[in-house]
């Protein structure tokens, strides 16, 4: 159980196993992605930066963004495995990833979170 400091909610990381990838999946949305872990991520696929930016890279504004595919009724995290129903990255996946449920804006969205993620529990 992971708990954080200023949240008042804990967070099972077991839940993950059973939920499906709930918060890779769904609406369309951005995963950022620092320039940083995209280096190491690179060096990890074996990609050289031109080849990794076309396959896996979207632009927004100045930052970059992981592409999303067409998943059942919506979308998914391009390194979201649709058969194993998790991340094919987890290792290296971003600290926007790392750091969820752990969001300022899930502190004042509760309902919200509650229905992304199985894996909340009140202290
Ligand atoms: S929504 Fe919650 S329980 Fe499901 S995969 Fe994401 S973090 Fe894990
Ligand atoms: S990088 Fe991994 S954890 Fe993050 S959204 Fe994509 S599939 Fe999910």
């Amino acid at each position: 159980m992971i708990s954080k400091e200023g949240f008042d909610f804990s967070f099972d990381e077991k839940a993950c196993e059973k939920c499906g990838g709930k918060c890779c999946t769904g609406e369309s949305g951005n995963i950022f992605v620092s320039k940083e872990e995209l280096k190491i991520l690179r060096q990890y696929l074996g990609l050289d930066e031109q080849e990794f930016a076309l396959k896996f890279l979207k632009k927004v504004g100045f930052k970059m963004s992981f592409k999303e595919v067409k998943f059942e009724d919506g979308y998914a995290c391009i390194f979201f495995d649709q058969v194993k129903r998790n991340c094919k990255i987890y290792e290296y996946r971003p600290s926007q990833c790392r750091t969820f449920p752990f969001w300022k804006y899930y502190k004042n969205h509760k309902e919200e979170l509650e229905k992304e993620c199985i894996g909340i529990c009140y202290l």
